[in-house]
Order: C-alpha cells, then structure tokens, then sequence
C-alpha cells in the first residue's frame, strides 16, 4: 500500500471547514480599513501638510523632507493604533514575486528604555541587500546596493502585523531592477502623449489614467494531496498523471455551484482583500474542475497591478488556513484548461470620459475612433514585444498549445467595429467641406450598444469588449506590469506620432478634423492584417496569419528577442521607458529563469522516475511474477497466466522506454548546461532537454493505467482534481 498518497487521501476525508467570519455585515463597514487612504491622511495629517501630499500625489512632484517626516509619523501613528510593530518597504523585484524585509518601529534609547520610530528618510528611502535580487548583470556584487523608493500614489497598508510601504527598486546606478518602476515610467508617458491628443478634441482635460481590471484564474488542491505530489510542490504543474476518466468534458464545473469548502475560502480571502481596499466584486467557476476565477473592479494601473500582487499573496495564505493549495501555475493539468489573467485596460481621463468608450455623438466618435485606432496600430507595429512580454516557460503551456489564446497577436473587434473601420478605409474624405462638420458623412455611425459586446470571441489573444481592450494572453501567475508597460508605452509613443502627423496636415492647411480622419484612414489601412475575427485555435488561421506576415513564435527564448531588436530599441529610448542597458539585463533575466525552471523541471522528472514510479512499476511486476510461478507450479496451462504475462511484458517495456530516456534526457542536460550564452542555452533546454518530457510523461502515465492501484504513489487527477 502507497502509504502517502493514501494517508493523504483519508486526510482530505477528515477535512471541515473553518468558520469565516466577516468583519460586518456590510461591506462598507470594514473596506480599506487595512489602508492608509486618502480619509486617513486627513485625519492624521496638518490641513497643510494633507494638502501638499495630495498635490505631489496628482502630479508626481517629489516630496520634501519635512512632509515625509510628517507623514512617517501619521503612518505609525495609525499603524500602532491597529497593533502594527513593524514597517517594510514592499517592492516586486524581477522573481516575481513580492518582497519585503521587515524592521521594528522600536528603538532603544540611550537610558535602557525604548521608544517607537518611524523617521521620514526610512519611509522615503532604503537599502536592502539587494545583491541575491536578479539583476541580470547590471550590478556585479561588489556593488550590491540596490535602493528602494516609496511611491506615494500607491498607498501604505497593513498585512498581517506589518505596515508595508509600495516602493520601486533601482540599482545604486538608477537603472530598474523591478517591475513598477518602468511601468510608472510608461504610465507616465502615456499621460503625457494622450492629454496632447485630448486637447484636439477637449481642452479642459488635464490627465489621462490609464486602468486596468484583472481577471485572475487559479486551481486550488487540497493541501495534503499537494503534498504528496513533489512535482506540484517543487514546480507549480504535475509533470506526470493521466486524465482523469471525468475531466471538463460536461462543461458541469463552469458557473456550476461553488463547493462549500471553496466558498468559504473564497469568503475568508475576500474579506481580507477588502480590509486591503481591493475591490473585489466576481467570484465564479472556471471551465476545469477546481479550477475558480476571482476580479475586482478595475482601478488605475499602477494601483490595479499592486493590487493583484497582493492579493495573490493573500490568496496562498489564506489558503493555509483552509488546507488548501492555490496553484497560479498557468498550466497545472495536462489535459484540461490552463489559467489566465485577463487585462481589461482602457484609458480614462481626470473629467472621468473613457477615451475608448463610443460616444453619442459623431464628433465624441471622432475622438474614440482616434483612441481606438491608434490601439491597433500600435498593437499591430509592436506584436512582437507584447508576445515577448508575456513570454514565460509556464505561459508557453497555454499560448503555444491549442488554447486560449494562440501565440499569434491579433486583434478582435467585433462585427460592427470592423464595418466601422472597412467603411472609413474605403471612404472619400472632403476636404473642401467650410465646415469642419461637413466631413462627418466619412464617419459611419456607430451603434450605442455595442450588440455584440458580450459576443466574445474567446480565442483571441487581444479583443474590444464594448469600452475596453482585454488582452487575454497574460499568464495566470505573471506580474502584469510587464505587457502594462509595454502596451501603454506602444500606444503612448503611437499617439504621439499620431499628433506629429495630425499637426503636419493642419499645417499644410487642412481642417483639424480633415486631418485626424486622414490619418486615422491611413493607420486602419496599415494595420489592416493584424484584425482578425474567426477562429484563433484552428489551423487555418495559423496558415492565414502566415501570409499576413504575423508573426507565431511558440516559445519563450525566441520571443524574448524581441526585447533587444533594433525596432524595440529605438521605441524604449524615444519613450525613455528602459535604457538599453536595462533592457538586455531583462533579457537575460528572463532567459535565466527559462532555462532553471526548466532545469529544475528536468530533475524532478528525473528523480520522480528513478526512485518512485519505477520502483512502484517493479513491486507490481514482482508481484504478478510470484502469481505467474504460482499458477506454473500448480501445474495449470499456460493460458491460465497468459495475461499476465503479457501485463509483465507491457510493464517492462514502459520500465526501459522511461529509464532510457531519463538517461538521454540527463545527458542533454549536461550538453545544455556548459553553453555559455544564455540565449543558446534557453534553447538548447527548450529543444533538446524539454523534448523528452512529453514521450517520458506518456510512458509513465501508461504505467499509472496499468499499475495496481494499491500501489500507485501519487495522487491520481482525480483525486487532485475534485474537491471533497
Ligand atoms: P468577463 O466577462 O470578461 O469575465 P468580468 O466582469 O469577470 O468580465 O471582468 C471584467 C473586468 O473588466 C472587471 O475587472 C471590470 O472591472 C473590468 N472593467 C470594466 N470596465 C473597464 C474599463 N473601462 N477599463 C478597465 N477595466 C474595466
Ligand atoms: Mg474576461
């Protein structure tokens, strides 16, 4: 008997579910009340001083030392008040993950008593050892120092005893060795770059907040089970397991009733998610059993990406106390749905108009035609870097295989948008019109609602959902601000090459209107081959893509070249979003973690083989030759052990195809480890060492169908896979 898989299966069986017990029946009784928020500061803070905070706030302007001083002090104050004892600068270095490295307010004081402080500098500023942070190269060890620095528009909050401070990371030399810091460049930009184009059509609009609301999809597995499988817990996605004989095929799990043991968990993290300030609002079912999604309301980016860090910290804690595992994996299950994080993203201005939102009249159209437009084009002159920026070996699983969405960018837009857009390609722009308003029959008119909004097209990897672009293809367990930065940076340096030429044709003496429409008309004929409404999985579109000169790059290493082109280059400097210097160190930053996941990988499959499933296969194989001598000695036929014998031939060639390959594969391992550059090695691993674990996973999971179960170590899917 399989002691462990067994021991943990009566584990689940004796399972109850934690009471939960929300902080108040109303929601907005305890919402926030973990932040330091705007109405905090106010009751903290000198009129003045909450003033001032505000005002830096709203135009990133620096902050003075005497303020920081303030507000440090208001921070503990209200921290203590809640029994806080520790402060953290809270940043997300390029592991992916969220780090922290917490201090205690107290400090001893010179007459053996002690007192609690929180001064201004170690709010605005701190010097973590910074040197085991990956840096791909950018700051040898010598020179490990790496600053943290608070960013004031994401507010401070409490987790768990610690107040924790939203902050960038740089490097002593100022390059950016995290994720928010480029994407607070590109957020930036991008205000900068669509207020300018705003005024052609409103002046009164001073800001444009680019927003973001994230879909996160998840699996959970129970705890015990978790743990009993080394491959789940060492990489994130069970190497090996044949289908369960139950999978999605019934389609019952999507939208069905969640178990209660989910709810509950559901209800615990959500509560706290809430005292967090993240506005969580769905909670369903997702295609795969055990597979759940959760999305708040959408917020400013830069505080929507913060925000999904967090809570998907929160969600593994919460999990512990429900024995549960939350696996953000993007691909845990052969077999079954993967998981993604839809970005739904729009563009906002301080008057509160969504710039992608079509408007009542044909003038409002004009400018969410402009908005709209240049979305595309941007998207269709940059496809390369928006794959490289959700490239991971996880997320590979999902866009490279036949599921949502393909590794080919295109871009859905509905029925009605694209007659929109084919009827102004194919249209005569009057320019000799006195009044701007003349040229409007060029514009078709665009339905109110939008009637095929909720018609989503589910394949495509970037589609219009009514006033919104949600791009489909970020991985469930990335960092969003990598495709973030990227989309907002295209699409900001679009806008401005837009206005370049707009100004132009104005110059020239062309009605204002005249020209937008000129160049909007010319934008749609250019990125006329990115749009695309059929069917994203099928062959055919692959082929079709082909000759539209799309690009489809399956894996990670020779999308991520895209980073370090001569085209990206130049977009990066214009924009100023990376230095050249900080794009090659996240190439090979990327590259590096590549290879090792796959490295690692490879091990485990290696380890798995040799001391667990091969043993498992032999004990069966002993016993059936014992049954076999058995029958002999009894004297009996040979048909009366014939099957077996042929069970035992079966078990045996699934014993050698495995140990060979394990074999090869190790050997390939080794041939990839020596090469030098990062590049060849990410695909040396990805070609030559990843290739065997398909036909190894085969014969193992083969061994599983035959293998008595009594014996069988791992869990099996369907016990992972459907919750108790
Ligand atoms: P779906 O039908 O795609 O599953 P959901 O309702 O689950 O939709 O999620 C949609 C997400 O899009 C939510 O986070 C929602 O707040 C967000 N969203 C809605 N409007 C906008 C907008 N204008 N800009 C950005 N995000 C938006
Ligand atoms: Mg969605």
């Amino acid at each position: 008997m399989s002691t462990i898989r067994f021991q943990a299966l009566q584990t689940v069986l004796t399972r109850t579910i934690p009471e939960v017990k929300q902080p108040s029946f109303k929601i907005s009784d305890f919402y926030g009340s973990n932040v330091f928020d705007k109405k905090k500061m106010q009751d903290y803070l000198p009129k003045e001083t909450f003033k001032a905070v505000l005002a830096s706030i709203e135009s990133g302007s620096p902050i003075s030392r005497e303020i920081a001083e303030q507000i440090s002090s208001a921070m503990k104050a209200w921290a203590m008040s809640k029994g806080v004892t520790h402060y953290t600068h809270w940043f997300q270095p390029l592991t992916g993950t969220t780090a922290e490295k917490h201090d205690s307010f107290f400090e001893p004081a010179s007459d053996g008593q002690a007192i609690e402080r929180f001064a201004g500098d170690a709010l605005v500023q701190q010097e973590p050892d910074a040197s085991s942070f990956p840096n791909g190269g950018i700051r040898s060890t010598f020179e490990a120092r790496g600053y943290t620095a608070w960013d004031p528009s994401s507010p401070a909050f409490i987790f768990g005893k610690t107040l924790c401070i939203p902050t960038v990371f740089v490097s002593y030399t100022g390059e950016a060795l995290d994720y928010k810091a480029p994407l607070l460049k590109a957020l930036s930009v991008m205000d900068k770059a669509a207020t300018e184009v705003c005024h052609y059509f409103d002046k009164s609009i001073e800001k444009v907040n680019a927003s973001l609301g994230i879909e996160q999809e998840y699996f959970l597995v129970d705890l015990a089970l978790f743990n009993a499988r080394p491959d789940l817990f060492l990489t994130g996605r069970a190497l090996f397991g044949h289908a369960s004989a139950k999978g999605q095929q019934l389609e019952d799990h999507y939208f069905g009733s969640i178990p209660e043991r989910v709810l509950a968990y559901m209800q615990d993290f959500e509560n706290e998610a809430l005292q967090l300030g993240i506005p969580l609002k769905t909670r369903h079912n997702e295609v795969a059993p055990s597979q759940f999604e959760c999305a708040p309301i959408y917020e400013e980016i830069n505080l929507a990406i913060d925000h999904n860090q967090l809570l998907m910290d929160l969600m593994e804690k919460v999990a512990k106390r429900h024995n549960f595992k939350v696996l953000l994996h993007e691909k845990p299950y052969a077999g079954i749905n993967g998981s993604g994080k839809h970005n739904n993203w729009s563009l906002i201005t301080n008057t509160g108009k969504n710039l992608l939102a079509p408007g009542k009249t044909p003038k409002n159209n004009l400018m969410f035609l402009t908005f709209f437009v240049n979305t595309i084009k941007a998207v269709y002159e940059h496809a390369d870097l928006l794959r490289a920026s959700i490239a991971s070996v996880s997320n590979d699983h999902r866009l490279g295989a036949n599921e949502a969405p393909p590794a080919i960018i295109s871009i859905f837009l509905g029925e009605q948008l694209n007659d929109v857009l084919d009827e102004i390609e194919t249209s005569r722009i009057s320019k000799k019109a006195k009044e701007d308003s003349a040229m409007w029959h060029s514009i078709p008119k665009i339905p109110q609602i939008l009637l095929d909004n909720t018609d989503r097209n589910r394949t495509s990897p970037f589609a219009f959902t009514g006033n919104k672009f949600e791009l489909r293809a970020v991985g469930s367990s990335a960092n969003s601000s990598s495709p973030m930065t990227v989309l907002n940076m295209i699409v900001a340096d679009q806008l401005t090459k837009f206005k370049a030429e707009v100004d132009k044709l104005i110059k020239k003496g062309d009605k204002k209107d005249v020209a937008i429409l000129t160049v909007l008309k010319k934008y749609i004929k250019e990125s006329k081959n990115i749009r695309f409404e059929g069917n994203g999985y099928s062959d055919e579109w692959a082929a079709e893509a082909e000759k539209r000169g799309l690009q489809n790059i399956k894996t990670t290493p020779k999308a991520l070249d895209a980073l370090v082109s001569e085209k990206t280059e130049k977009i990066f400097e214009e924009t100023g979003v990376f230095t050249k210097r900080e794009a090659h160190a996240r190439h090979e930053i990327l590259l590096e973690a590549y290879y090792k996941k796959l490295q690692i990988e490879a091990r485990v499959i290696g380890e798995l083989v040799t001391n667990v499933i091969l043993p498992a296969a032999v004990k069966y194989q002993t016993e059936l030759i014992t049954n076999v001598k058995g029958l002999k000695d009894l004297g009996l036929a040979k048909d009366t052990y014939a099957s077996q014998l042929e069970i035992i031939e079966r078990l045996s060639k699934h014993i050698n195809f495995i140990k060979s390959n394990v074999e090869q594969m190790v050997d390939e391992r080794k041939k990839a480890n020596v090469l030098e550059d990062s590049r060849d090695k990410a695909i040396a691993y990805d070609e030559k060492v990843k290739s065997y674990f398909e036909p190894i996973r085969y014969h193992v999971d083969k061994l599983e169908l035959l293998v008595d179960d009594t014996i069988w170590p791992l869990p099996k899917f369907r016990e992972l896979l459907f919750i108790k």
